[in-house]
Formats: structure tokens, sequence, C-alpha cells
């Protein structure tokens, strides 16, 4: 069975006091769970703070991006080897916010997943299709074009997938537990059919998660976590869609 992951997005989200604040309620909320994986995204200030504060625990620290050169002239980028050395095991790429607002194309978030890879930081890679595409029934075609694209050359070792409907994030609107299950089963067909080892991939579902909605998307046999935005913002509710992602 694969082990439930939930992540938060913080986003450009909290300054390091609020990082610290956040993080001093959420661990006595979450210690005796043990039965899923939990990572923090802060924004790239909040880091060094964040690692020191999870030390002792089991919830995993993560970057929300990263970029495909180790080091040089690349003004306000930060390298593979900065995040870890910041306390990271993981990080978030291909967010659609980043393809959106950063010009983000599947060829420099396959970039961004070698070099990442190639340091041994863990990945959550991000894909989904917006609501014309899903409205004109090209959801898988879109899915298949972006894993082809970002997975190009890759093994699967230490890849979560999270699929994340464009339309469903930070909208309040939630694909439907069936929509949910049937991309992800599609997603992990895709990755049989062209990798090894999909049975043991994880796939977040992302798009407007909260407490109470968690408990029937994880019902989904195909649904393995969540990719939290908004929702995870305050230590009570984050807590609350940990401990309902524990499979029943
Ligand atoms: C996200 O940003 O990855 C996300 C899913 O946001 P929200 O939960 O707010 O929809």
């Amino acid at each position: 069975m694969r082990k439930p992951y939930i992540a938060a997005n913080w986003k450009m989200t909290k300054t390091i006091e609020e990082t610290e604040e956040f993080i001093n309620a959420f661990i006595p909320l979450v210690k005796d769970i043990s039965d899923v994986d939990i990572l923090l995204a802060p924004p790239l200030t909040s880091l060094s703070t964040a690692s020191a504060l999870l030390k002792s625990t089991n919830i995993k620290l993560g970057a929300q991006n990263v970029y495909f050169e180790e080091s040089g002239a690349y003004t306000g980028e930060t390298s593979p080897s900065m995040l870890l050395s910041a306390g990271c095991s993981t990080v978030i790429i291909g967010h659609s916010e980043r393809r959106q607002f950063f010009a983000e194309t599947d060829e420099v978030v396959n970039k961004k997943i070698i070099l990442a890879r190639k340091n041994n930081l863990e990945v959550i890679l991000c894909i989904g299709e917006s609501l014309e595409d899903r409205e004109a029934g090209r959801t898988f075609e879109v899915l298949a074009k972006q894993l082809t694209g970002s997975l190009k050359d890759l093994p699967l070792d230490e890849i979560t997938i999270a699929y994340e409907p464009i339309w469903a994030i930070g909208t309040g609107k939630t694909a439907t537990k069936e929509q949910a299950n049937e991309t992800h089963a599609n997603i992990r067909e895709w990755l049989r059919k062209n990798k090894e080892g999909a049975d043991a991939i994880r796939i977040q579902y992302g798009g407007s998660v909260k407490p109470e909605n968690v408990e029937e998307l994880m019902a989904q046999p195909e649904v393995d976590g969540a990719l939290v935005g908004g929702a995870s913002l305050k230590p009570d509710s984050f807590a609350k869609i940990v401990a309902g992602a524990i499979k029943k």
C-alpha cells in the first residue's frame, strides 16, 4: 500500500515569524500521526527557520521552486544544493502558477527535475489541465503531454505526481472524487506504459482540498495524498487534513 502523503504549499504567504507561529502550533497537533507523510513548503525566506523547528519531527521540509543550474550569474534564483543546505528534502516543481506567471514550460520543468534528482532532492511534479481543456475533452491529452515532457529521460525514483486541475486551484471548486480517481488512474496507466515502478508512485490530488472533503478524496483507491494551498495556512485546518488522510 502507498503511504498517504499530504503537502502544504504556502505560496507567497507567511513571514519568518508567522512560520514559527504555525510550526509551533502544528507540531503537537500531528505528533501522534505516523501513517501519513507530511511536508511543509514555506516561502524561501522561512526555510532555515522551519528546518530548525522541524528537526526532531518527522515533518518534511520542501521548497516551492528551484533553478536548473548549479550556480552562477542567475540573479534571484536558487540551486538544489542551496535548498539542501537550508534543510529541504523535497522541492515542488511545475506548479501551474509557475507555468502561468513565470512561463515555465515542460522543457524547463524537466531540466529542473533532472538537476534536483541529481542532488538527491525528492520532487513533487505538478500537472493539470485548464477548464477549457477539460470541457473540450482534452484532459488526458494535456496531462500525457506534460508527463512526456516533464519526465523525459527520468526514472520515477523519489518523484511524486500532484494532479492539480487548474480550475480547482484556489477557486473553492474541487474535482469530484470520481473525476480525481479516474484522472489519477489514467496518469498511473501512462506511467505503467512508459516508466518502471509506476505502482509505487504516489499521486496527490490538489485543488481546494479542505478538512471537509479530504476523507472522501482519500477514500478513492487512486488518490494517495493531497497538495494543499489555502487550507494549509492554519495549523488546525492543515492538521485536520492530515488526520483525514489516514486510509481507512
Ligand atoms: C495549490 O496551490 O497547489 C492548491 C491546490 O491550492 P488550493 O488548495 O488553495 O486550491
